[in-house]
């Protein structure tokens, strides 16, 4: 960090900046500046290949040219105006959503991002069923708001828990199963059979939503087996419970499709999404809504708002994301990238190393789960884990670390030489370890 910028951004956010999700006397965050494409530096030109899309979301990867226009040229015609008013960037921006949406989905309600969107998204449920348990999942992220966190099924939840009507089970995860599974087809009956029976022991008559990441993504991408999304939808059918199912990470790309569950024959009744819908060029998220919800507030308020619902720069940015996103391939890309060059590479770099125990994703969504030992899966330890990622970051690779995992997620628009670039450092740090 020799450049005077870098010293001078480094020492403002340690004066002045409160960090998210941590003890603060102890950060030493790295200095960014600028970025393109998968790429970002700090000023005095040192750079990093982006393996994390940041928080996963910068799927169409930094500062894409389109989007940035269309932000510049938004802000130049009109750069706020409040959510009551009709506004073309708004209305196109809904549309192009709702163009990706299953059939009978034709309303959005925009959010601020990903957690007040779950909100949103709990409210509607509960006000459309009369109904006021939500059922979610341990493993699952859903954000850092009321309802959100609460709904959220990892230590963040513990110290958050104010909200009420929250119920938690286990999903599918077979390489750790809760069920002795020891098939894909066992996993997904036995967690199936546990969803059903914790729902008759709530009182099915008081639950008016299960609310599911498609894919947990943060809690270490856990791709559903067979059978188990439609498997949900089906016991959902049959208590007239809602299914609400979290994109926001998964969405817009991630997966090599628009929507991850899109192949799980599955149609939820609510979806939420954020992230890869702008890759958070402008911060925004919503709510994708199915016609019976959307009726039930056509003569009766819904009970709920936002300031900036609907923002033109937020909307302006998703116009040009999803525009740009069909006409360069970008999900194609993402797809391609997956099941021929990441997918492959990731699998020969676990014959290589013992220290990884399972390899799974799809897409440009991918974790690698790090193991002491091979047959006890015993996590390898927290210190291993905070070697390990700042070994990757001084050969110039900007991980995703989480838990005993690396989570491989570059921008959807990664090309073939950044892969072989980011295996050749994933390999020698691993290596090192
Ligand atoms: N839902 C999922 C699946 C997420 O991964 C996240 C964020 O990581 C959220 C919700 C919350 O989104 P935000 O941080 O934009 O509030």
């Amino acid at each position: 960090m020799s450049h005077d910028l870098d010293r001078r951004a480094y020492e403002l956010d340690r004066a002045h900046v409160f960090h998210s999700w941590s003890a603060q006397a102890a950060l030493d965050p790295l200095v960014i500046a600028g970025g393109e494409g998968t790429r970002v530096w700090d000023s005095a030109g040192t750079r990093y290949l982006d393996f994390s899309s940041q928080l996963v979301n910068v799927n169409i990867g930094h500062q894409h040219p389109a989007v940035v226009a269309a932000i510049q040229a938004q802000t130049a015609q009109l750069t706020t105006i409040g959510p009551a008013t009709a506004n073309l960037a708004r209305g196109e921006a809904a549309e192009r959503i709702v163009a990706r949406a299953p059939e009978g989905f034709s309303k959005v309600f925009f959010t601020n991002g990903g957690a007040d969107a779950i909100e949103n998204a709990i409210r509607m449920a509960r006000l459309h069923t009369g109904r006021d348990k939500v059922i979610s999942r341990y493993r699952s992220y859903h954000g850092n708001t009321g309802a959100a966190i609460v709904a959220t099924g990892d230590w963040r939840r513990i110290p958050n828990e104010y909200a009420r009507g929250h119920v938690h089970v286990f999903g599918p995860y077979l390489y750790r199963s809760e069920f002795w599974a020891s098939t894909p087809e066992e996993e997904s009956a036995r967690a199936l059979h546990h969803l059903e029976r914790v729902i008759q022991a709530e009182g099915p008559t008081g639950i008016a939503a299960v609310l599911l990441e498609s894919i947990p993504g943060t809690a270490g991408v856990l791709i559903p087996p067979p059978g188990y999304l439609a498997g949900v939808r089906e016991i959902c059918d049959r208590y007239g419970i809602l299914l609400i199912l979290d994109e926001v990470m998964a969405g817009f790309g991630r997966t090599g499709r628009w929507f991850a569950f899109e192949g799980h024959d599955v149609v939820p009744d609510l979806i939420t999404f954020a992230k890869g819908v702008n890759s958070g060029y402008v911060p925004v998220g919503g709510v994708l809504i199915s016609d019976p919800i959307a009726a039930t507030f056509d003569d009766r308020v819904f009970p709920g708002g936002l300031t900036y619902s609907g923002h033109p720069l937020a909307a302006a940015s998703i116009v040009a994301t999803l525009d740009a996103m069909a006409d360069e391939g970008i999900v194609e890309n993402a797809r391609r990238i997956g099941a021929d060059v990441l997918g492959p590479a990731l699998r020969s770099l676990a014959e290589r190393h013992d220290v990884i125990g399972e390899v799974r994703g799809e897409g440009v969504f991918w974790a690698l789960e790090l193991v002491a030992d091979r047959t006890t899966r015993d996590p390898l330890p927290s210190a291993d884990m905070g070697r390990l990622k700042n070994d990757l970051i001084g050969r110039g690779l900007l991980p995703f670390v989480q838990d005993n995992r690396i989570h491989v997620v570059p921008p959807c628009v990664v090309t073939d030489d950044d892969v072989a670039e980011a295996i050749g450092i994933y390999d020698a740090a691993l290596a090192a370890l």
